[in-house]
């Protein structure tokens, strides 16, 4: 193109954008999706764009999705059937669609869905004020490129979507394992760790604007540094990160059990800041599934690995996901996942189905479970977990925890909703603190609290004092 037709075409955008353009947002799927979709949001041309506060009244929608497994991706193409419906009525102008549901499948998107406007993968976010662009200017575009090579710095300002005293930090991209029966690694690419002083420049930054609580994130937070440096550094990261002065809480998401070594949890039991928690995907216990899960765990070194982590990390709370239902599970190998369940008594546990998932190699297995006894299996799972639950929280009354503080009951006066450093945002429980009428609690503060009471997944506490 030349440069003539190039600077007439921006000069036609630039006089439509004389009204700043509204983008509105919805982002799906799990942290490491928001933080893309914060990054979106921070690298809009302010000089064209404004954010508006909702997806459904903006004039493009922007709505970042997820293609994990089948549940998630029919979310998503639940959600672009939405908009695209708002954009029927004219209550929004344009659609744009991004993320993993496009890095997967952008010919089959393209193809079906004439309503959505653009397209962008995971790799090309740093295109998005050209991509809008050409949306302003009424072209439909699909810019997926082959690579997923998006790695962010500290440098790129990121508009937050969480509230100001917690932030999600994504460390790396991408992943070098090769479960079975995922697929995550054939569209978001190998794994790529962010420098680690830019990791921790990003955190002091973070700090300094209000956050007292940072959740690491990644698709393995554990393998941080072994591509870069040929080590393992997540430890190295958190001895930084305990460094930063007003930060309350360092919370590690995504741990690949294999990855799991003394080192770490050395580290994880001794720095103060560093929450006694930890969320490491499992997907199962029996020797054949994990086998052919390549998780590169057994059952003995995963047993050995709980034991060590309880008697090392005092007062653990520990985060898994099972799959149920994988090809060749039978009644004996989901008998084997309902004792260890037992035996571990997870303080949060998520379940899944297993999702047959094209071009992954599980997909191909003989002996893939039927539909009903997935669902039975799952059913008896939960039942199991809620009962597990309730009696890991009763044991929590009479205990002093401090709280975060998230909210106010609109409902009850003088009862607010927080977390305690056994709960991630959004996934896990909260806990229920009735202060006196007195106290006015705020987002973001800290309280001693004595639980006085529990339930499956929630607690509930009486305000102590407000912590400095
Ligand atoms: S660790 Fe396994 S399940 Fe997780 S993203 Fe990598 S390949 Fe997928």
């Amino acid at each position: 193109m030349s440069l003539l037709i190039q600077n007439a075409r921006l000069n036609k955008v630039s006089e439509k954008c004389r009204r700043r353009v509204s983008v509105g947002m919805l982002s799906l799927g799990c942290p490491k999706t928001l933080v893309d979709s914060e990054l979106i949001l921070g690298m809009l041309d302010q000089n064209r764009y404004e954010v508006a506060e909702h997806v459904t009244d903006c004039d493009i929608a922007l709505l970042n999705t997820c293609a994990f497994i089948n549940e998630a991706k029919e979310e998503s193409l639940d959600h672009i059937l939405n908009l695209a419906e708002l954009k029927r009525e004219g209550r929004i102008k344009a659609l744009v669609v991004l993320g993993c549901l496009v890095q997967r499948y952008p010919k089959e998107l393209e193809k079906e869905l004439r309503e959505v406007d653009a397209f962008m993968g995971t790799g090309d976010y740093r295109e998005l004020n050209h991509v809008l662009d050409q949306v302003v200017d009424e072209k439909r575009i699909s810019y997926v490129g082959h690579a997923p090579g998006f790695l962010y710095t500290a440098q790129i300002g990121r508009l937050p979507l969480t509230p100001l005293h917690t932030r999600y930090i994504k460390i790396s991209e991408g992943c070098d394992h090769i479960c079975s029966f995922c697929t995550i690694p054939s569209f978001r690419g190998r794994h790529r760790s962010r420098g680690l002083d830019d990791v921790v420049s990003e955190a002091r930054h973070l700090v300094k604007e209000g956050a007292r609580e940072l959740v690491l994130t990644g698709q393995d937070t554990t393998y941080f540094g072994r591509d870069t440096e040929k080590k393992f550094l997540l430890g190295a990261l958190l001895q930084e990160l305990n460094k930063i002065e007003k930060l309350r809480w360092i919370r590690i998401l995504y741990a690949y059990p294999s990855c799991v070594d003394e080192a770490l949890i050395e580290t994880i039991g001794s720095l103060q800041k560093v929450c006694h928690y930890l969320d490491m995907p499992l997907q199962h216990v029996s020797d054949s599934i994990l086998r052919s899960m390549r998780r590169g765990m057994t059952k003995k070194s995963t047993y050995a690995l709980i034991g060590k982590l309880r008697r090392k990390i005092p007062n653990l709370a520990l985060r898994t996901t099972f799959i149920v239902g994988y090809p060749g599970e039978r009644e004996g190998e989901f008998r084997e996942l309902l004792g260890f369940m037992e035996f571990a008594r997870f303080d949060r546990l998520g379940l899944f189905t297993y999702s047959q998932e094209d071009e992954s190699d599980a997909a191909l297995l003989d002996h893939q479970v039927p539909e009903r006894i997935k669902e039975k299996r799952f059913r008896e799972g939960m039942q199991l977990q809620q009962r597990i639950s309730k009696e890991n929280n009763e044991r929590l009354v009479g205990r002093t925890l401090s709280i975060l503080i998230e909210g106010a009951d609109e409902k009850h006066p003088h009862l607010y909703f927080g977390r305690s450093y056994m709960d991630a945002p959004e996934v896990d429980g909260l806990v229920y603190v009735r202060a006196p009428k007195e106290v006015r609690l705020n987002q973001g503060d800290f309280v001693r609290a004595k639980v006085i009471g529990a339930k499956e997944y929630d607690l509930s506490a009486a305000y102590l004092e407000l912590e400095t």
